[in-house]
């Protein structure tokens, strides 16, 4: 059975189609009252790495925010926090020392401009920003680097995963991505 980051096993998440994201042991309450999931035309769960087949897809499709030329920032599908983003590398590689110079460069050059536009787009009062490194270490896709970006705000925390395990996202992630995407500076 997978485990959550804190070590609490959970069951196998649904499948999400092949679709990006790190499943954990939360259940999402999507306080708004309809469900924009984005149709995925031909991936089937299991297919290759998501990561690799997100920028294959369209940015509407794989919720890419923005493509840059060695990496691109992609919304979380099981986000923590609305506009919790992950910046990824193109290149399949597994862990961060795996990474060329120039990756680093830009997955910290992207890490910045996310935060930025998540503190102008969305007033984020602070970030967690991480890379785990490993499935013992919590990567839910241990096999292709990404960074996540997390906002914070004061106001963030509620009881809903204490006593429910539930989060309450209140934003649909079309419209974050859209938000996103139009504040990233060109
Ligand atoms: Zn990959």
């Amino acid at each position: 059975m997978p485990t959550d980051y804190d070590g609490t096993e959970y069951p196998e998440a649904e499948s999400s189609a092949g679709v990006v994201g790190i499943p954990d042991g939360f259940q999402r309450l999507w306080t708004p009252h309809r469900i924009a999931y984005i149709e995925q035309g031909g991936m089937s769960p299991g297919d290759d790495c998501v990561f690799c087949t997100a920028p294959t897809l369209t940015d509407e499709q794989a919720l890419i925010a923005h493509r840059g030329e060695l990496a691109y920032v992609i919304l979380n599908l099981f986000p923590y926090n609305s506009g919790h983003l992950l910046v990824v590398p193109y290149r399949h590689i597994a862990t961060y020392d795996n990474a060329t110079p120039e990756e680093v460069a830009e997955i910290g050059a992207l890490t910045q401009t996310a935060m930025r536009v998540l503190t102008q787009t969305a007033r984020a009062d602070g970030f967690n920003l991480g890379m785990n490194q490993g499935a013992i270490a919590g990567a839910g896709i241990a096999a292709h680097l990404h960074q996540h970006v997390v906002p914070r705000w004061a106001t963030d925390s509620n009881f809903f995963p204490i006593v429910a395990r539930t989060k309450a996202i209140p934003r649909l992630l079309g419209e974050v991505r859209d938000e996103i995407a139009a504040a990233w500076p060109q």
